[in-house]
């Protein structure tokens, strides 16, 4: 009964589901191009941890991962990627720790605040190797790349999200122009079996 009610008020109600407070109010796309970059800032008061970037994000997306570092009270992390070599901690990099030295992503955290400046791949066989992960909301700029997709949605139900009010969400989603995906995207999919299939000899 109660649960029935619960996703009754979901659907009348939509605008109550937050997703991340970047997209809440609508996928804001880049002002200008030619973009190309600016620093990242933690959350401390003072001392910040700083990560300069020298380049656009590509693949920007929300992310319903538990590993993800995202703001207080927002469902779905907001994440994209960059190269590698355009990323440099230009300030407090004692600050930072690395979250699980055996994930895929090294997620570097401000032992201060605990946001997640930047997370690099660094695995040859990786079809990700030479990316890192990065949180473009850090930065005061507006002109990164905008979220593109919603990753591993399913995934929230594993951070406490009722799986109840999974409909809802996905059509809020799809409402906001992220298609939702309970994995990566499928370009991004597809790029990772095309890494393994190669290692396996079986594509060329
Ligand atoms: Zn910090
Ligand atoms: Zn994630």
């Amino acid at each position: 009964m109660w649960q029935g009610l619960k996703s009754i008020i979901a659907k009348v109600f939509p605008m109550t589901i937050s997703i991340h407070p970047s997209v809440d109010k609508g996928v804001q796309q880049p002002q200008a191009d030619g973009f190309s970059g600016g620093q990242l800032l933690c959350k401390c008061p003072s001392e910040k941890v700083i990560v300069t970037v020298t380049a656009q994000s590509a693949h920007n997306h929300v992310c319903g991962c538990s590993k993800c570092w995202k703001p207080k009270g927002a469902t779905f992390s907001m994440v994209a990627v960059v190269p590698s070599d355009s990323v440099t901690v230009t300030s407090h990099e004692e600050k930072l720790e690395t979250i699980d030295e055996s994930a895929l992503i090294k997620r570097h955290a401000c032992k201060g605040c605990g946001v997640h400046m930047y997370g690099r791949v660094d695995d040859p066989t990786h079809a990700f190797n030479g990316l890192d992960f990065i949180h473009t909301e850090l930065s005061g700029a507006t002109g990164w790349s905008a979220p593109e997709f919603a990753a591993f949605v399913s995934s929230i139900i594993e951070s406490g999200t009722p799986p109840d009010q999974m409909d809802a969400i996905r059509n809020r989603l799809r409402e906001l122009g992220l298609e939702p995906y309970d994995c990566l995207s499928p370009p991004l999919m597809d790029v990772i079996a095309t890494q393994v299939a190669k290692q396996n000899g079986v594509l060329n």
